[in-house]
């Protein structure tokens, strides 16, 4: 890595830019670097999403952040900032599209073609709009889906369960720590050894092996001894099909390799990592059809599973779509877990909302940490973030992900904006939440699978939560869509909004969170879910609102 590419987050309270709104967006740009996979390429998470087209794009958006007035809004397309404009000092301050390509022609072919010649770029969800927190950010989810998985098939305890899956990789990594949070054992089967080795530096499994039986020896299938996780350095495809042929059954089976991306997510059978690069870099098509080869042998050997009784399911990584390109037509009989477990705390708008401490101090993590469990109504959300408290490091600036639902997030940001404004904490914080929520996102093969009145791939509710969280007021919005291995799959919106302890940013937090989650909510009650319903009724939200007195 270069002087160039070595890149940290600010702390502290001094101000590079007008003010702190562009002072945060710039330190979150520094920090999906700060704690991202590969900072030397701008990767941050998921095989290629970049925060920043190329290191050009990098340096003109810290240069138009240090300069950008509040009454401005810069401009910036797949990664590269393009101009600024005059706005309103309560409009967003930084606008993006990114990974964006008209329906017809957005194929993965197409897209590979445009970021090769430099003029679009993968943002993923939280990479190219600088809102990824490092592994965390979906250690929550995976958590969640374990508790759910507990609650149905497992009388709500995993105590003394085996979960099968595989991939430590930016977000894969949390596993191992969701796993042993929801008090299981885990088998995490990842190809390169370095990061099998990460896992054990960070104290995240008990061992690191390249045998199989040691690894199962480890986990002790079958006892309700303590949870332990092994990290496996094996190739996913080669291992499931392994156990399947074994006759030990995992209680819940899963992926969370790259899956998404079939030249770069996933090691095809039979290839070591310098193998797999060379024919990426010779035969980039050989690669990635090999890649699908493998991942239908690998869906093959979870169908098995689950015929032989494991609970098994897709945790978001669009394994089963690969799968059926490969000619695998039984794929889609695998559960999608987000239709399957996190859909009814989607339809009360309950989803991964994020805050991080600017100044970099874990001080203000814990003040933050307490006041959202004195806020907290539902015993859930204490629980969680005791169990976060406990088992989550600091990774790059301090951050919290804790999944609050309509009103429950607003309510606790305008709280932490009264105390930024009485200077109980170092600075100001910044509030975020991933895309894929109950309005920020459409994806037919995960968050939106089989919605109830066919509304699956309609992708017009994260566009929509863009333009409403414009309107709103919110600092920085984004509107992201497939990109690398998932072209013409996924549309979706990012938002964050800076607490900077003024009656304006009170406003902000208070309209577009609530715009936010409350889009969320009627999204799934037009959809028909009686839950959603519920909530919207509750929270008054709906054509009803707008025959509200004016204030
Ligand atoms: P990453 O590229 O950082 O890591 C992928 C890991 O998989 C790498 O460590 C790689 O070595 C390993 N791998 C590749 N092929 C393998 C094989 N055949 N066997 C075993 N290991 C293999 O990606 P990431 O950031 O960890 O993301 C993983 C997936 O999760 C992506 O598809 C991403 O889009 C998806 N995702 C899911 C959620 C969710 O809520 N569930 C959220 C965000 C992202």
């Amino acid at each position: 890595m270069t002087e160039q590419t070595r890149v940290t987050a600010a702390r502290g309270r001094r101000l590079r830019c007008r003010g702190w709104r562009q002072e945060g967006l710039l330190r979150m740009l520094e920090n999906v670097l700060e704690v991202g996979e590969r900072p030397e390429d701008l990767v941050v998470y998921a095989a290629r999403a970049k925060a920043a087209r190329d290191w050009e794009s990098f340096a003109a958006l810290v240069e138009a952040l240090r300069a950008l007035r509040d009454d401005e809004t810069l401009v910036v397309q797949s990664g590269k900032p393009i101009g600024i404009f005059p706005s309103p000092a309560d409009a967003p301050l930084v606008l993006m599209a990114c990974g964006n390509i008209v329906g017809r022609y957005a194929t993965q072919e197409n897209f590979d073609d445009l970021a090769a010649r430099g003029l679009t770029m993968f943002g993923g969800l939280t990479a190219g709009d600088w809102q990824y927190i490092g592994f965390q950010g979906v250690l929550q989810g995976v958590y969640e889906v374990l508790q759910a998985v507990a609650r149905e098939h497992f009388a709500g305890s995993l105590a003394g369960r085996l979960v099968l899956t595989s991939g430590l990789g930016g977000m894969g990594s949390a596993q191992p720590l969701a796993i042993t949070m929801a008090g299981a054992s885990g088998l995490v089967v990842e190809v390169d050894e370095k990061k099998c080795a990460r896992a054990l530096d960070r104290g995240h499994v008990d061992l690191a092996t390249d045998d199989l039986g040691e690894a199962l020896a480890a986990v002790e299938v079958g006892s309700a001894g303590p949870s332990r996780v092994v990290a496996l350095v094996g190739n996913a495809a080669a291992v499931y099909a392994e156990l399947a042929q074994s006759g030990l059954v995992p209680d819940v089976v899963t992926d969370l390799t790259a899956a998404h991306d079939a030249l770069f997510g996933y090691c095809p059978l039979g290839l070591s990592l310098s193998e797999w690069g060379r024919l990426r870099d010779e035969d980039p098509e050989e690669a990635a059809r090999r890649a699908r080869e493998s991942m239908a042998v690998e869906v093959e050997a979870m169908l098995r599973l689950r015929a032989a009784g494991a609970i098994v399911f897709e945790d978001g990584n669009n394994l089963r779509v690969q799968a059926g390109a490969a000619g695998f037509s039984g794929a889609f009989e695998i559960d999608g877990f987000a239709e399957r477990y996190l859909r009814p705390l989607f339809c009360r708008g309950i989803g991964p909302f994020r805050w991080v401490a600017l100044s970099g101090e874990e001080s203000d993590l814990h003040e933050l940490d307490r006041l959202a469990g004195a806020l907290a109504v539902r015993p859930e959300v204490q629980q969680w973030l005791d169990l976060a408290r406990r088992n989550v490091p600091l990774q790059g600036l301090p951050a919290r992900s804790c999944w609050l639902g309509h009103g429950e997030r607003s309510a606790f940001a305008l709280e932490v904006n009264g105390l930024v404004s009485s200077g109980r904490l170092a600075a100001p914080v910044l509030f975020t939440r991933d895309h894929f929520d109950s309005g920020g996102m459409t994806h037919p093969h995960i968050g939106t699978e089989g919605m109830a009145d066919g509304s699956s791939a309609i992708s017009d509710w994260p566009i929509l939560d863009a333009l409403l969280l414009s309107a709103s007021g919110a600092d920085l919005v984004a509107v992201h869509g497939g990109g690398a291995g998932y072209a013409g799959y996924m549309q979706s919106a990012g938002v964050t909004i800076v607490a900077d302890g003024t009656e304006a940013a009170a406003r902000r937090l208070g309209r577009a969170l609530d715009a936010d989650t409350g889009l969320g909510v009627l999204r799934y009650a037009d959809a028909g879910y009686e839950v959603a319903r519920a909530a919207a009724a509750t929270a008054g939200l709906g054509l009803q609102t707008a025959s509200r007195p004016l204030a």
